[in-house]
């Protein structure tokens, strides 16, 4: 078998036609004549069989098919999936609001034990315990990426273009993958590689100083390692949530407070004391801009959520009170190791509910119904 490539991967999907993706694909019955999967070969060369989760059409339950395995290109690794959770964006991926190329396997927070190494890798060997990250790699030249951001390329590659972890085994990048310190569980683990990189990346870019107070706005996936990445450096907590069972677990995860927000979150936050950096996880813009007057004199929220427009009409807090407005996501490389080490040290601990790979579907409805406790982590049958 020759070996999968990015660009290999691209020229698959691009050359696939709607009859091919959507012909009947479970086991006996017609195959279409070839299948094209992001990263992986066509399956009807498959020795090495592995199963997988794969999105053939938006908005329907995801399929799962027996792949051939995949092969490393230059640079890239292969890696045998433990653990992968599941985040809010991939009901976005299923529900058609990612730029997706059908049919792809998802799955962007993957944990798993490398096996087997492509041409020119120099830093993993076989055996790391990794994870990895929605960003891979840039393409080296443009400014990002000469700055050491190639999470701000235009031309970064995710799993997007590789496929994702909801298989036994996945592709990546090695420049993509981060590795796991010593007795990090995997399941824990995994969370670290969303959840918990996109809220240490609102944190840290919110510059905290010492001596300041966070809120946390909403608590789900994101939330829940917000509040306790905050507590275990140091700063004091205050969670925001409408959900009162929320509230009630706010100190459990570490915060000093737990506010059920009403009608007026802004007045909820300042009642309480205000917050000199609100860490926004919530989906809700609403929910996003009248939050905003419960910030102190100088203070900065840190958007993580909200995909969608933000309308602000609270200029007096943005104006007077010299506050202003960040969004985040992914960012420095550190600041995902950070939550690793955190994790690893006991400080943090991602609240997971476990299921099987073969539970998939019934999961993707939990996270998008919002009744999961945080977050979801499925795990190899
Ligand atoms: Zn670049
Ligand atoms: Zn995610």
């Amino acid at each position: 078998m020759r070996p999968v490539s990015a660009s290999d991967g691209r020229d698959f999907v691009r050359s696939v036609s709607d009859k091919d993706v959507m012909a009947p694909l479970s086991r006996g019955a017609v195959r279409p004549r070839r299948i094209f999967i992001v990263g992986v070969r066509d399956p009807s060369a498959k020795e090495d069989a592995m199963r997988a989760a794969v999105i053939t059409r938006l908005n329907s339950a995801w399929e799962f098919q027996d792949l051939a395995d995949p092969e490393p290109g230059p640079g890239q690794v292969v890696v045998r999936i433990h653990a992968c959770g599941m985040c809010y964006s991939d009901v976005l991926v299923h529900r058609g609001h990612w730029p997706v190329r059908l049919p792809i396997v998802p799955g962007h927070e993957p944990v798993g034990e490398v096996v087997a190494l492509g041409p020119g890798t120099t830093t993993l060997r076989v055996g790391d315990r990794v994870g990895v990250s929605w960003m891979q790699r840039g393409e080296g030249r443009c400014a990002a990426c000469q700055s050491w951001h190639p999470v701000a390329c235009p031309h970064t590659t995710t799993w997007m273009d590789l496929g994702g972890g909801y298989a036994d085994l996945m592709v990546a990048w090695e420049t993509g993958c981060t590795l796991l310190p010593d007795g990090l569980d995997y399941t824990d683990a995994a969370v670290a590689f969303c959840a918990g990189f996109t809220s240490m990346s609102g944190l840290r870019n919110a510059e905290p100083r010492p001596g300041e107070r966070v809120c946390v706005l909403g608590v789900g996936g994101l939330g829940h390692m917000a509040v306790q990445l905050a507590a275990a450096i140091g700063l004091e907590t205050v969670v925001l949530t409408t959900s009162p069972d929320k509230a009630e677990y706010a100190r459990e995860l570490g915060a000093a407070e737990g506010v059920v927000v009403g009608d007026d979150p802004g007045k909820a936050l300042a009642d309480a004391g205000g917050a000199d950096i609100i860490l926004a996880t919530t989906t809700s813009a609403d929910l996003v801009a009248r939050v905003l007057s419960g910030l102190r004199y100088g203070g900065r929220l840190v958007t993580m959520g909200v995909t969608g427009p933000l309308r602000i009409d609270d200029m007096t807090t943005l104006l007077f009170k010299q506050c202003s407005i960040k969004g985040s996501t992914h960012n420095n490389r550190s600041d995902l190791v950070e939550v690793l080490t955190l994790m690893a040290a006991g400080k943090v601990r991602p609240r997971v509910e476990t299921y099987p790979f073969s539970e998939i579907n019934e999961v993707l409805k939990r996270v998008e119904a919002g009744q999961v406790r945080y977050r979801a982590v499925l795990t190899p049958n």
